[in-house]
């Protein structure tokens, strides 16, 4: 029951918190790779721990590491001892319930939005090859005027560019657009943003699933640009960004291009391009903002109880 409530409360810190800790260092000169991996970190860790409450609650005895949380909050533990069991049993009843809920709605609502999303991109795949006048190292050109590139998830994926892509921008610009599609292919960039969308459908109601598709698509644009600035050169990448971006070609449904929130994008490639983060920053960042809110829940409640403890004891 103590461990459960330690992870129902780091589900929920993780749940509220993290969206309003994360999304202003979106500006800042944080990697975008680096919030990235927080981002992700943070919602596999409230899927998880929110599940793990639910786990423990059913667990028919001492659930592993019960003991250890138990130690550190004993007034607590001593209080959910002596609780009836039909209460533990209710509450593991509707967590389970929940649960069930959730992971159907989940089901039904990916099914739908992959089913959806494939025959979108199986269909752009076939009239791109129709209409594209060649294909170069999973490239599709267009002979259009105006400049434009986005990338196609699938197996393989590819990019899509115009001829004026190549009449608009320099060599080295048309290179960087170029890196710029091929790292969000390289980075299954398409995979994180529909599972972010997949999620905010499920959990609407949950600030950090809600908050979570704009923020990863805002990130993935700027982890692309910083891989195409290393292939080629900062300036490069904003030339081409501004070029690019002033075309008045749409955009079609379920790709990644190149054209949104350009002022933040030029901002962020002038103030942390130069960045290299090892793969090990990543990883850390991840586990923090998964296992930060969970021991900020276990020394709240640890506080909380010692308090009660020493209020009764005078009492
Ligand atoms: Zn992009």
């Amino acid at each position: 029951m103590t461990l459960a409530l330690v992870l129902l409360l780091g589900a929920a810190l993780i749940s509220m918190a993290a969206p309003r800790m994360l999304g202003p260092l979106a500006a800042t000169s944080v990697p975008p790779g680096v919030l990235l991996a927080a981002w992700l970190g943070s919602i596999a860790g409230a899927l998880f721990f929110g599940a793990s409450a639910v786990v423990t609650l059913a667990w028919p005895d001492h659930a592993p590491a019960e003991t250890a949380v138990e130690a550190v909050v004993r007034c607590l533990s001593a209080v959910s001892h002596a609780m009836q069991p039909w209460i533990t049993e209710t509450l593991a009843a509707t967590g389970a319930l929940a649960l069930l809920t959730i992971t159907v709605r989940a089901v039904i609502l990916g099914r739908r939005y992959t089913r959806e999303q494939t025959r979108l991109l199986d269909y752009h795949r076939d009239v791109v090859s129709i209409v594209a006048h060649s294909r170069d190292d999973g490239v599709m050109w267009l002979a259009h005027p105006m400049p434009m590139a986005y990338s196609v998830a699938g197996r393989p994926g590819f990019v899509v560019a115009t001829d004026g892509l190549s009449q608009c921008l320099s060599g080295s610009e048309r290179d960087a657009v170029l890196a710029h599609e091929r790292a969000h292919l390289r980075g299954s960039h398409h995979l994180i943003v529909t599972t972010c969308d997949i999620l905010a459908a499920v959990l609407p109601a949950v600030p950090l699933f809600a908050a979570a598709p704009a923020a990863v698509k805002t990130l993935v644009e700027l982890t692309a640009d910083q891989h195409a600035a290393r292939a080629t050169s900062t300036a490069t990448v904003c030339s081409a960004l501004t070029v690019v971006s002033a075309s008045t070609l749409p955009q079609p449904a379920g790709t990644l291009g190149l054209s949104n929130e350009i002022s933040l994008r030029l901002l962020k490639l002038r103030v942390s391009w130069r960045t290299r983060c090892p793969k090990v920053s990543y990883a850390t960042a991840a586990a923090l903002s998964m296992a930060m809110p969970v021991a900020t829940a276990l020394v709240g409640l640890a506080a909380t109880s010692a308090a009660v403890c020493l209020t009764l004891a005078q009492a």
